[in-house]
C-alpha cells in the first residue's frame, strides 16, 4: 500500500483530547504527565490486535510503553498497519529472540571508558546522558538500557565523562544522546553544553533527539536561548515516516533553526513503516520543507526481538537508487549499516561504478545510461604550438 502524500496537509490539533485547555496541551510537562503507558489506557481509545495485546502485556519487561498524547493522535486507530502504530505499540514479535541478535549489538559497553561515554571513533565521542525518552520506539537500539525495563540501572557519570573529554585533546566532536538529552531540565542541559563549550578542543557539539517528533512542545524559547548562547549546537532528529511531519514538528524545527541549530534527520529502515521508495521520497521532501537535511538511513541494528522489523538490505539500496538523481541532492541521505560488534557506521551504496582502470572510469548515471571518464591524458599532435596558440608567446619557452 504505497503512501500517497497530501502535500499540503500538515496535521495539527488536539485530536482525542479536545477538552484539554490549549495551555495544557502546549505544555510539555502536561504531555509527559499524561502519557499513555498501560494497556488499559490504550484500550480506552482503540481496539488492539491480538498480537499487539500480547505485546503490551510483555512490554514492560523489555522496553517501557509510553506515548505522548500529541503523538498518540497520529495513530490510525482503524488500521493495524499504520506506520506510527507499528513504531510505538508493542507487538508479540518483540518476544521472539533470534540467534544473531544481541543485547548490545554495537558493542557499546566494551568501548566505554566511563559509564555513559562511548569512544569508538578517533575524534569523537558518544555521550549518553540519560536513559529516558518522551516515548519509546519498539526497535530502539539501546533498549538494553533505555527506560530501565531490563534493570540495566544506567547511571551516567557527568563529571567523569567531562573530565575524560577534557583530558583527551583528540576529541573534537561530542554527540549527546541517550535516551533523549532534551528530557533533561534546561538547567542540566545548559550545565553540560556550557562545560563542553568551555573545552578548547571540542569544536563540534551535537544532540541526537527524538523530542521534536514526540514532544515538540519541549522546544521552548528558553531552550532555544541555550542553543543560541552556546551555539553552534547541531541536532539530529529522528523521523521515520511523512505522517510524523506535523505542523507542530514544523514549527519546532523552525524555532530551532532560527536559534541557529543546523538540523539533520536519521531514519531507521523498518518493515511496513518506511521500506518503500515512495514513502521515503515523501519523507525527505517534507524534511527539506521543515529545514531538515536527511542525514542517515540506518539498517536496523541486531537488537533482541527486532526480527519483525528487519528489511532486506537490497531494499535499502533500491530506496537510495530511487532518490539519487531523481530528486534534490540535499534530500538524499546516506544509507549505513552500523557494523555488528562495534565496527562503526559503514556506507552502503548502489553500484554506479562499473569499471576503473589506469585509463578510464566506466559508470552509470541515475537513468542507467553508461558514461566514461578518461583518466589518462592524450596530448594533441604538436603540444608546444597548440599551447602557444592558446596562451600566446610570452608565457612559454
Ligand atoms: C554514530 C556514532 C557517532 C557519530 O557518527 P557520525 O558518522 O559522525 O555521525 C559517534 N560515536 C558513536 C559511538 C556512534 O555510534
Ligand atoms: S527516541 Fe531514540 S533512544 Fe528513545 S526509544 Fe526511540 S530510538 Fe530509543
Amino acid at each position: 500500500m504505497p503512501y500517497i502524500e497530501n502535500r499540503d496537509a500538515w496535521f495539527q490539533g488536539q485530536g482525542l483530547w479536545p477538552d484539554t485547555p490549549a495551555s495544557d496541551w502546549r505544555d510539555w510537562t502536561w504531555q509527559l504527565k499524561n502519557r499513555i503507558t498501560t494497556l488499559e489506557q490504550i484500550e480506552r481509545h482503540m481496539v488492539l490486535t491480538p498480537e499487539e495485546r500480547a505485546g503490551c502485556l510483555f512490554a514492560n519487561q523489555k522496553l517501557a510503553l509510553a506515548i505522548t498524547p500529541y503523538f498518540f493522535n497520529l495513530i490510525d486507530r482503524d488500521d493495524p498497519d499504520c506506520p506510527i502504530r507499528k513504531q510505538l505499540i508493542p507487538r508479540v514479535g518483540e518476544t521472539q529472540v533470534s540467534q544473531e541478535e544481541m543485547l548490545d549489538s554495537l558493542g557499546e559497553d566494551e568501548h566505554s571508558p566511563v559509564p555513559g561515554l562511548v569512544h569508538r571513533y578517533p575524534d569523537r565521542v558518544l555521550f549518553l546522558v540519560t536513559d529516558r525518552c518522551a516515548a519509546y520506539c519498539r526497535y530502539c537500539t539501546r533498549s538494553r538500557l533505555v527506560s530501565n525495563a531490563q534493570h540495566y540501572d544506567f547511571h551516567p557519570e557527568y563529571e567523569q565523562a567531562l573530565r575524560y573529554i577534557e583530558s583527551h585533546p583528540e576529541v573534537r566532536d561530542v554527540l549527546l544522546s541517550g535516551g533523549d538529552p532534551l528530557l533533561l531540565s534546561d538547567k542540566k542541559l545548559e550545565h553540560l553544553i556550557s562545560r563542553l563549550r568551555a573545552i578548547k578542543h571540542v569544536e563540534f557539539i551535537r544532540i541526537g533527539s527524538r523530542i521534536p517528533v514526540f514532544l515538540p512542545q519541549r522546544i521552548t524559547p528558553a531552550l532555544c536561548d541555550i542553543f543560541k548562547k552556546y551555539g553552534p549546537v547541531w541536532m539530529s532528529i529522528h523521523v521515520n515516516h511523512p505522517k510524523e511531519c506535523t505542523q507542530e514538528l514544523k514549527d519546532a524545527c523552525e524555532r530551532l533553526a532560527f536559534a541557529g541549530v543546523p538540523l539533520g534527520n536519521q531514519s531507521v529502515l523498518l518493515k511496513g513503516v518506511n521500506d518503500d521508495p515512495e514513502v521515503m521520497k515523501a519523507l525527505v521532501h517534507r524534511l527539506l520543507r521543515m529545514r531538515v537535511r536527511p542525514y542517515y538511513i540506518y539498517q536496523m541494528d541486531l537488537i533482541t526481538g527486532g526480527a519483525h522489523f528487519k528489511v532486506d538490505v537490497r531494499k535499502g539500496i533500491e530506496i537510495i537508487k530511487a532518490l539519487r538523481g531523481h530528486t534534490t541532492g540535499y534530500a538524499v541521505p546516506q544509507y549505513v549499516i552500523d557494523a555488528p560488534g562495534g565496527g562503526g557506521k559503514v556506507p552502503i551504496n548502489p553500484d554506479y561504478l562499473e569499471k576503473i582502470t589506469d585509463d578510464e572510469v566506466v559508470f552509470r548515471n541515475f537513468e542507467g545510461k553508461q558514461f566514461r571518464y578518461p583518466l589518462k591524458s592524450t596530448p594533441v599532435a604538436k603540444p608546444a604550438e597548440a599551447a602557444r596558440e592558446l596562451v600566446g608567446d610570452t608565457l612559454i619557452d
